[in-house]
């Protein structure tokens, strides 16, 4: 497979499904302050066999807005006026975890959306099995969960960023069975879990249980890279509906180089880059919601008009998509395609996910963003565990100077 095929292939994906374009229990009325057309809604889908829909799009709580840059308090005002017109266009998929906003984030959810009927949105709040101590803890970060949300129960609910190590410690405290009561008290609606780590990870918790469904990273530049598409693959064999996170690649895909972003404009000078990474990802037929963190009503804006209704990428769309990625990848410093033959590494290192998040920094020059990706590559598996044996170098069709390429990586880490 040369460059442009392999390139292309990130882009190619299975048939589409069909959408379901109900419209959203609340809010049917439209909101004339918006340029949104009245009455327009977001695309729905249907969970499984079910009369259930979600919002294609769904709303992250993780980077709600704040006071001010400098202030990390949220901005409970425009909060509520996102979540007003969220509502309105029928995105009413909410998603809040424990630790984001140092818990804020439940607390704020929790209060912008109590003057709602409780049957006309959806919360998804996570378990962090990191924090807990024991099995007890699992049991008071639930209940305390429900307090800070004033509910009396979430419709979605994860067990949260599983990876090998987290996995473990759920199993030990008995997590799921745990949660699984608390599905037969009808505390919960649906239960699955939210992912960070490889596809035989992914294959394995997959089949432990029985999930409703779950929630991984996946993106354009990610499809190959991170392998996001042999954990979606599992998950559709599996019969999981998969919640989207990362769409945008931590904001990266929002704004691409120049020069890629110029093709995307030609083709389309109204459409933002952000625009094409939804399309990308919802247009997945076992994608049952693509979760946007929305720090700005300008982006929420222009995600409804996204979704509303998705128009699946088409063919020409995908060879200027693809065009676009070709120009962007010419910006990244590693000249890495992700194809792999350098893996496995004797000592366990990660090469292409560490070029892969490397690349992303030097095209985005976002720190906060690298630190964040970085760190959640296992301490053992980042550059300076490289032991500098060469075997690497050997496989690289790239012929990539992969432990120099390392150790710089390493020192700038540090
Ligand atoms: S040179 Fe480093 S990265 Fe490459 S195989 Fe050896 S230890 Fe792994
Ligand atoms: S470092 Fe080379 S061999 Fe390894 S994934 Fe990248 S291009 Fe392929």
């Amino acid at each position: 497979m040369d460059r442009r095929d392999f390139l292309k292939s990130l882009l190619t994906m299975a048939a589409l499904a069909p959408v379901s374009q109900l419209a959203a229990k609340a809010g049917a009325d439209g909101d004339k302050s918006s340029d949104i057309p009245e009455g327009l809604q977001v695309t729905r889908r249907q969970y499984k066999n079910t009369a259930q829909t979600v919002p294609l799009l769904g709303f992250g709580c993780m980077r709600l807005p704040r006071v001010s840059p400098d202030d990390p308090k949220i901005d409970f005002p425009t909060v509520e006026k996102m979540v007003e017109r969220a509502m309105k266009a029928g995105c009413n998929y909410f998603d809040t975890a424990y630790m984001y906003h140092g818990g804020e984030s439940e607390k704020c959810m929790g209060r912008a959306l109590k003057k709602y009927p409780r049957d006309s949105f959806y919360l998804t709040d996570k378990m962090p099995v990191w924090f807990a101590k024991s099995a007890a803890d699992v049991e008071r970060i639930f209940k305390e969960q429900l307090q800070r949300c004033q509910v009396d129960y979430f419709d979605f609910y994860l067990v949260h960023s599983l990876n090998a190590a987290n996995w473990r410690q759920a199993k030990k405290f008995k997590v799921y069975e745990f949660l699984s009561k608390m599905k037969k008290e009808g505390k919960i609606r649906r239960l699955g879990f939210s992912f960070h780590d490889t596809p035989e990870v992914f294959k394995e918790i997959i089949h432990s249980q029985q999930w409703d469904f779950a929630q991984i990273q996946l993106n354009y530049l990610d499809w190959e890279l991170y392998r996001s598409k042999e954990q979606y693959e599992i998950a559709t064999q599996a019969g999981v509906p998969l919640v989207i996170m990362e769409p945008l690649r931590g904001g990266a895909l929002a704004s691409l180089s120049p020069d890629a972003t110029a093709i995307l404009k030609q083709a389309a000078p109204d459409a933002s880059a952000a625009s094409w990474a939804f399309r990308y990802v919802a247009s997945l037929p076992n994608v049952l919601c693509v979760l946007s963190g929305m720090s700005l009503p300008e982006h929420l804006e222009d995600n409804i008009k996204t979704f509303s209704p998705l128009k699946p990428l088409t063919e020409p769309e995908r060879d200027t998509l693809n065009a676009a990625l070709l120009a962007y990848r010419k910006k990244l410093t590693v000249p890495c395609t992700a194809c792999r033959y350098c893996m496995p590494c004797p000592v366990g290192v990660e090469i292409p996910r560490i070029f892969g998040i490397y690349n992303q920094y030097k095209v985005s020059g976002n720190k906060w963003q690298f630190n964040s990706h970085y760190n959640g590559i296992p301490e053992d598996s980042r550059a300076d565990s490289c032991v500098n044996c060469g075997r690497c170098m050997k496989q690289c069709p790239q012929k990539i100077k992969i432990p120099d390429m390392l150790k710089q990586i390493a020192q700038e880490v540090k």
